[in-house]
């Protein structure tokens, strides 16, 4: 019997996105809607365009009661995406500049627009039937709890861990606020550390738990990686796994890409667009090796050995592309090493189809990250021919295999892979890619192999098929 599915995000290309949740939102539903009747369900933030995504109101509007206060939630929908997405509007909720607020601290108000997102999905599933609801990361992670102590619901709930870090960690008088009884303020439930942590809900109460690829499900049950929660998931080891994520292939591809001045299906075809870009950019030399970067500037990705490391990678005779936004520290360091260095480029920012040009120009891929849950830049690159270069860590373990043990007849991708998290094991990478570079044929056949690769979400939508039929 076909399942109905809710899957439930903070974010959802195209909608709304900061990372790769959104990605993950958009193409693994859009992977599974021919072998489950899925529903994607996210907050209608104020600045989605409802026009351009035929964003229309379902004619439904309710109140959620959650610590005494009522709030107003209004339904809308589209089905443009081919499949049904559901749009919660609640003041609170929605009416920001951004999703989260800064990447330092984050609106104040976070636990309490997400634990009303968490009531929302609560009362959807409440008006109607569905088997399974996929939760995702810690803004829906509460409504695993509202399920499990709601005694008429029954649907079997699937919560996915995008990233670790992000916790929703919030003081403990928030629990009033949020209509959740202290009775949850233990360790086996809510209670990290004498404050209130959302994800913990997700474990605690889902019947099945996964993150997003095999080695991070391994990395979280230690210490090092496990952001204080290890001991908790290694407890709910029995429900946990990992599927790797994919992406999807017609939005990421150099074939169909509408960003790109040119379409190219092989190394070759890589050319005007990098041109193009280092004409836009200023930048000289469309035979150098160019080495970008697209990403958050946090100290997850690595950034703090990238910036160590880009003045020697700099005065190799190459370019260097930047893409990302995050912390102002890290913009006032990359400014000042933009301003030394002329083959350094930077824009802050955060822009979808100047990184689809990016991934098209370029040659090399740097992620430093100290840890990367699965990591889509890396598949993205594969698809556009740009050889990462990659901390050996987590997802990237699982998708970049070392160049050296390169089999043409493989479909694995293959980039640079280095072991430490060090500026200097990733300047050893970047001179070795710099010496691969020169030797032409090998480069490009290096490329066209790793653009003949599947990423798409083809075999892992078979795991999360696998998972919604047990
Ligand atoms: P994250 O940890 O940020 O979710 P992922 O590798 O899983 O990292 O996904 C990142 C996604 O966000 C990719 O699609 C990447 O191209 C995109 N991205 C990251 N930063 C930017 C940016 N500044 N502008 C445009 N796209 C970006």
């Amino acid at each position: 019997m076909v399942k109905k599915v809710l899957f439930a995000a903070s974010e959802v290309y195209p909608f709304a996105k900061t990372g790769g949740l959104a990605d993950v939102a958009y193409s693994l539903p859009r992977a599974l809607k021919n072998i489950c009747d899925i529903s994607v369900v996210m907050p209608l933030y104020s600045n989605i365009d409802k026009e351009k995504y035929e964003i229309t109101s379902l004619g439904e509007s309710f109140t959620v009661l959650m610590g005494g206060e009522k709030y107003p939630i209004q339904l809308y929908g589209s089905k443009a995406q081919g499949y049904e997405n559901v749009f919660i509007y609640s003041p609170i909720l929605c009416d920001r500049e951004s999703l989260y607020g800064t990447p330092e601290s984050g609106y104040h108000d976070n636990g309490l627009r997400f634990a009303l997102f968490s009531y929302a999905i609560h009362a959807l599933l409440k008006k109607k039937h569905y088997d399974i609801v996929h939760l995702n990361d810690w803004q829906c992670a509460l409504a695993a709890l509202l399920i499990h102590k709601d005694s008429v619901l029954s649907p079997k709930v699937i919560y996915t861990i995008h990233n670790l870090a992000y916790q929703g960690i919030f003081e403990a008088d928030i629990l009033e606020s949020i209509g959740i009884d202290h009775s949850y303020f233990t360790m086996g439930s809510l209670e990290f550390y004498g404050k209130i942590n959302f994800m913990k809900a997700g474990i605690a109460y889902a019947h099945e738990v996964t993150t997003v690829s095999p080695t991070y499900a391994k990395e979280i049950l230690t210490s090092e990686f496990g952001c204080g929660l290890e001991g908790f998931l290694l407890f709910h080891q029995a429900k946990l796994s990992g599927i790797i994520n994919g992406i999807d292939s017609d939005h990421f591809s150099p074939q169909k890409d509408t960003a790109l001045i040119a379409a190219y299906n092989d190394a070759k075809g890589k050319k005007p667009n990098k041109s193009d870009l280092l004409k836009k950019l200023k930048l000289k030399g469309v035979n150098k090796p160019l080495f970008v970067f697209v990403g958050r500037f946090t100290h997850q990705k690595g950034v703090d050995i990238l910036i160590e490391a880009l003045p020697k990678i700099a005065n190799l005779d190459c370019n260097i592309v930047l893409l990302g936004e995050g912390e102002n520290r890290y913009h006032e360091a990359c400014d000042l090493l933009m301003a030394k260095h002329k083959n350094i480029h930077l824009t802050f920012g955060f822009d979808e189809q100047f990184a689809h040009q990016i991934y098209a120009a370029s040659d090399f891929l740097l992620m430093p990250s100290l840890f990367e849950p699965c990591g889509l830049n890396q598949m993205i690159a594969f698809a556009y021919g740009t050889l990462p270069i990659v901390h050996h860590v987590g997802g990237l373990v699982d998708t970049v295999k070392r160049l050296e043990t390169y089999q043409p007849d493989s479909c694995w991708g293959y980039g640079l892979v280095f072991n430490s998290a060090t500026s200097r094991a990733l300047l050893n990478a970047v001179k070795k890619g710099y010496e691969i570079f020169e030797d032409k044929k090998h480069f490009e056949r290096i490329v066209n192999h790793n653009m003949r690769c599947d990423f798409s979400w083809a075999k892992s939508a078979i795991a999360y098929r696998a998972l919604y039929e047990k």
